[in-house]
Parts: C-alpha cells; sequence; structure tokens
C-alpha cells in the first residue's frame, strides 16, 4: 500500500486548537537524533518524568518490527519503515530505570518516515490492545522525510478525560 492508501485509513491529525503541551528542546532534539539514527526505519522508546517534570529522560528502544515481520510476514505485515514495535528487554529496562529514579513512563514516541506526524491507524491499533505496557502513556510523533527531521512535524497524542479517544496537541517547545 502506497503512502497516500495508507493514510485514508482511519488515523488522528494534530488539532492546532487544542492546548500545547510542553516539552524541554533537549529531549525533542534527542527523539529527532534518534529519528534521523533510525531512518530509513522508524525509531521508537519512552519518556520518564515525574509530577514536576512530565518529560524528563528519554529512553531508546529497539524497533524489532523488521524481525517479527521477517519471522512472520501473516501476523507483522510490516516492516520497521512503516511500524515500530518495542523491544520487550528494552522497555523492561527503561520502566526499572525509571522507577529508581522516582520517575514514571510519561510517553512513547516514535518516527514516521516519509509521512507527516499524524497517529496512523496502526499506531491507534496498538495503543489500544490490552496488552500495550504503557496504556496511561501519551504518545509523540515526529516525521523524517529524506533522513532530516521534517520541520514543524510533531505532535503528541493523548486520551481525553471522557474516554479512550485520543487528540493530537501541538508540543510547545521550551528551553533547556
Ligand atoms: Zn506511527
Amino acid at each position: 500500500m502506497d503512502e497516500a492508501a495508507r493514510t485514508q485509513e482511519a488515523h488522528i491529525e494534530v488539532d492546532p486548537a487544542r492546548e500545547p503541551v510542553d516539552i524541554s528542546c533537549g529531549i525533542l532534539h534527542e527523539i529527532e537524533q534518534h529519528a534521523r539514527e533510525s531512518f530509513p526505519e522508524e525509531c521508537c522508546g519512552l519518556l520518564s518524568g515525574d509530577d514536576r517534570v512530565r518529560f524528563r529522560r528519554l529512553h531508546k528502544c529497539r524497533n524489532e518490527m523488521t524481525r517479527l515481520h521477517e519471522a512472520a510476514p501473516a501476523t507483522y505485515p510490516w516492516d520497521g519503515r512503516f511500524a515500530f514495535h518495542m523491544h520487550p528487554l528494552d522497555y523492561d529496562r527503561a520502566e526499572r530505570d525509571a522507577a529508581a529514579r522516582g520517575e514514571r513512563i510519561t510517553a512513547v514516541y516514535h518516527s514516521h518516515v516519509g509521512a507527516r506526524a499524524y497517529f496512523s491507524h496502526m499506531d491507534l491499533a496498538f495503543a489500544a490492545r490490552p496488552d500495550f505496557p504503557f496504556p496511561g502513556a501519551d504518545h509523540i510523533v515526529v516525521a523524517v522525510v529524506d533522513g532530516e527531521v521534517a520541520r514543524g512535524e510533531r505532535a503528541l497524542f493523548r486520551r481525553g478525560p471522557d474516554g479512550p479517544t485520543f487528540h493530537g496537541h501541538p508540543l510547545r517547545e521550551l528551553p533547556a
């Protein structure tokens, strides 16, 4: 399926009228650097923080979607260029590391390659799975085109207080 066909499926766009969510420029640049390093595949990882600073620390995870796709293409129809699957050892380690510092996992981040920073139907399906490890976390998406981070293409997706529906918020970059 090409990009135009994929984006026609149900997905959530950022709504510029929604309240922006703050993130430090340091953390945002770490996400963007991970996205560049991972090109042409999607990067993925976690952010941890506390009540004072929600996004304080970045924890990279390996994207094992290409390995899963090669082992079981019927179950995993996309490889790591089109989807992500965090390595369980990596997110377990991140969760322990965060807890040891008095923090909790507050966001899952990943990149899109050759696409914009929306919440795709696959992202939605993944986040809504009963075995998704971080149901209360926000989701941050950045976009990479031709190996470079696409300017302004970043957004945060968060469940509303009224239920399971995700809404797209702009990210507001704060000085470190
Ligand atoms: Zn995605």
